[in-house]
């Protein structure tokens, strides 16, 4: 496949900007090669500036439940454009947006928007912090928050030890802040509050873990966590970011009936606009500047255009009564065919999905938590990705990270996307030492 003018490009923006890529995964550095480079996209189908045609299944990570450029939401972007990008004081178009998140998630009374996931994540701790006057957080290895330092926190030597700061840069006193728990582990949960008896503020924790590659809860690890953070009057945050009108309506917390204190959202309600938020009880809420004492401030914060794509696909979640269940169609249909062709090929596998998200991973052993993630075998996973792209489907560079279906997608793109797999994995299989 020739890739000369992705190949150009990324040299030439390596000379600007550092590692020629501005959020580091987009680089290829899992798999391997020079990432590609994006001419446009409609719908399911995404374009290189080399002229090749791919199935979508990054979808810009997670953001475009109604596929690329859908022409409400581009529509509603042009239109919003030309009434002015950011004015810096409120608009009807917010309220629009925090009405329609409300009333589909009814744990959220009260929300903030912000620019992005992470300022969201991070205004949620500070906001738990500041509301319970404590200041340890307790999160899940393998969980991911956005790139704030108090979540890039690495796990100590055993649950109990404090964290350690997974990137330079972050200082040894936050990371003492978080303590860091495997997944799907409610003994070492109990364990962390046993052990800082009334200093945890939050549990934060992606309730279908979905940075990890996709690891769903085990049943009643979210109820427990409820249960815990409850008795000890600490916060349970969710992050749904990722799974928010994503694997349901109202979210992880619909499909799993647990009740947050706090939820923080991002991608899908922003249509592939730059947005975040953070919500839940009213009460909690009113600690925020300029009712209460926890400071919280974004430029744009709340900003038109955004707002605009994010009511545009929010009406459409709201008003298409069977999307969910098509969506989730689809994909156990790709699901499952995908787990047939691995087993034609014996290769070992674990796949798994939820509403519109799905995962897979190379590996005999079931996967709940990090650690079982990590024994995956990456280096037939970026055989299996280099040899899937040269026949048209589009995968995350890395197989800690969980696909996306869209809307758009047809059962036409599924019998493609098989038969490229298929072919993918003789190849793959039969390169293998
Ligand atoms: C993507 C993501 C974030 C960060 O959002 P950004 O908009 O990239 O800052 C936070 N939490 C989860 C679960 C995510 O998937």
């Amino acid at each position: 496949m020739k890739l000369e003018r992705s190949i150009a490009d990324f040299a030439r923006a390596r000379a600007v900007i550092a590692g020629g890529v501005n959020s580091s995964v987009r680089a290829f550095k899992a798999v391997g090669g020079s990432p590609i480079f994006v001419r446009g996209a409609a719908g399911a189908t995404i374009c290189d500036v080399d002229g090749h045609e791919y199935i979508d299944y990054v979808l810009s990570w997670g953001p475009l439940l109604l596929g690329h450029a859908h022409p409400a939401v581009t529509k509603a972007v042009c239109a919003a454009a030309a009434r002015g990008s950011s004015f810096g004081a409120p608009t009807e178009a917010e309220t629009e947006l925090a009405e329609l998140i409300c009333a589909m998630m009814p744990s959220i009374e009260r929300l903030r928007f912000t620019s992005s996931g992470t300022e969201a994540t991070m205004s949620a701790v500070r906001l738990a912090r500041g509301y319970t006057r404590r200041e340890k957080i307790i999160k899940f290895a393998g969980c991911y928050h956005g790139a704030a330092d108090p979540f890039l926190i690495a796990a100590g030597s055993s649950a109990l030890t404090l964290g350690v700061p997974s990137s330079p840069g972050v200082p040894r006193a936050t990371a003492a802040d978080t303590i860091v728990v495997p997944f799907n582990d409610a003994g070492s949960v109990d364990a962390a509050f046993d052990a800082n008896a009334g200093e945890i503020a939050a549990v934060v924790v992606e309730p279908y873990a979905g940075n990890m590659g996709l690891v769903k809860p085990a049943p009643g690890f979210l109820a427990r966590l409820r249960e815990r953070c409850t008795r000890e009057r600490a916060l349970l945050v969710f992050d749904e970011v990722m799974t928010g009108f994503r694997v349901a309506r109202g979210g992880a917390q619909a499909r799993e009936s647990v009740t947050p204190d706090l939820t923080v959202l991002g991608k899908v309600i922003g249509g592939g606009l730059p947005v975040g938020a953070f919500g839940g009880r009213e009460e909690i809420m009113a600690y925020l500047s300029p009712d209460g004492p926890v400071f919280h401030a974004g430029t744009l914060s709340g900003n038109p255009l955004a707002m605009a794509a994010g009511i545009a696909t929010l009406k459409i979640v709201r008003d298409d009564a069977t999307l969910f269940e098509r969506l989730e169609v689809l994909t156990s249909l790709l699901a499952g065919g995908l787990a047939e062709v691995f087993k034609k090929y014996a290769v070992p596998h674990q796949t798994v999905f939820a509403g519109s998200m799905f995962g897979f991973f190379f590996n005999a052993e079931p996967v709940v938590d990090l650690e079982s993630a990590v024994k995956s075998d990456a280096a037939l996973y970026a055989k299996y990705f280099h040899a899937m792209l040269e026949r048209g489907v589009a995968l995350a560079p890395s197989q800690y990270e969980t696909a996306f279906v869209s809307s758009a997608h047809t059962t036409r793109d599924v019998e493609r996307t098989l038969a490229a797999a298929d072919a993918a994995l003789a190849e793959s299989v039969a390169a293998a030492p």
